[in-house]
């Protein structure tokens, strides 16, 4: 039996979940949200610190352990907001050498990426991650998790995120588009596909110029999902085929679109590929991904790391990795 506290710290949320081999035990979260404006970093940052004890409390209540009982601490190295990773890696170093537990760096997308089959039946999926951070195309082959397209500027939340602002809306944006978009219908926006890869910052610019000549917002929330969606939709069959697999897993907080996972089980079943969705619950940020990854490397020696040195990185890629635990 080994029991892991994971701590997420790479955004907007704040989260410690515990896990006993496959069981959860706890899973509690703190999430920065705002009515107007949007992420401010250093206001994130603050949320966290305000929260972290809170949040631990929470889990160990859940979890009805102590800190004693638990084998090891994983938490999310990288990437993301450094000011965001700083609270979660100096708690970790905290709690480690406090209770002399050992510790586990984990990056925040193979959390991502594990906690995704750890939910379903997918076995060797091309991933659709989809998040405020991030947009990545990856599959893995040969030893890694490979990214196969991705965003060349802004990630499709951020592209939401952004235009709620435009809006003024709130945030998080992606739940008020969907909202607003069940009332519009299609305006022409740019379709920007270049290889595999996807560019968003274009129809931003679009929607944005479009709003200040009186478009509705419906309609243009309406068109900004249909566009965005459609141009990874594209990639993501294309990965399908060049990869050769027949499963598709989509996760990150951009997975809770009805609309989304609806136009890839589309395309899905004209493949006959299976669809996979993580699980609303679990789409985002959370300390139950960092403790399921950090499980893995566990077993296999990776990541440890001493509380003298543990450190973060906001940009390491997911395609550096190496997967031993696969
Ligand atoms: P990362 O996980 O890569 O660090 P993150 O922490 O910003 O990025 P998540 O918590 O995974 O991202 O997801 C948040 C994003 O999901 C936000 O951009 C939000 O607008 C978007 N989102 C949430 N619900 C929906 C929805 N129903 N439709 C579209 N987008 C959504």
């Amino acid at each position: 039996m080994v029991i892991c506290l994971g701590i997420e710290s790479t955004a907007h949320t704040f989260s410690v979940g515990i896990l006993k081999n496959k069981e959860i035990l706890a899973d509690a979260r703190k999430t920065f949200t705002t009515l107007t404006g949007g992420m401010i970093p250093i206001e994130v940052q603050k949320h966290h610190y305000e929260c972290k004890d809170e949040v631990l409390v929470q889990a160990l209540e859940q979890s009805k352990i102590n800190l004693e009982e638990i084998d090891f601490i994983a938490y999310s190295a990288s990437p993301g907001l450094a000011t965001s990773l700083k609270v979660g890696c100096e708690f970790a170093k905290e709690l480690s050498e406090k209770w002399n537990k050992p510790l586990v760096a984990v990056n925040h997308i193979i959390g991502h990426l594990e906690e995704g089959k750890f939910f379903t039946e997918a076995k060797d999926p091309v991933f659709v991650f989809v998040s405020g951070a991030n947009t990545q195309i990856i599959a893995h082959e040969g030893g890694k998790y490979r990214v196969f397209g991705e965003a060349l500027s802004i990630a499709v939340g951020n592209l939401f995120d952004k235009f709620a602002r435009e809006l003024d809306i709130g945030f998080p944006g992606g739940p008020r588009i969907e909202q607003l978009a069940l009332n519009g219908s299609y305006v022409q926006l740019p379709y920007v596909v270049k290889g595999m890869d996807v560019e968003f910052s274009g129809i931003l610019t679009k929607c944005k110029q479009l709003y200040k000549k009186g478009i509705s917002k419906e309609n243009l929330c309406f068109s900004l999902q249909e566009t965005a969606y459609s141009m990874l939709v594209e990639v993501t069959e294309r990965a399908l085929a060049h990869c050769n697999k027949n499963e598709v897993l989509v996760i990150g907080g951009v997975a809770a679109s009805k609309r989304f996972c609806s136009m890839l089980e589309i395309m899905c079943k004209e493949r006959d590929a299976k669809f996979y969705a993580c699980p609303m619950k679990y789409s985002g940020d959370n300390g139950i991904q960092i403790a399921i990854a950090g499980m893995k490397m566990f077993k296999v020696k990776q990541g440890l790391v001493s509380n003298l040195v543990a450190d973060f990185d906001p940009s390491l890629r997911v395609d550096k990795i190496e997967t031993k635990w696969i």
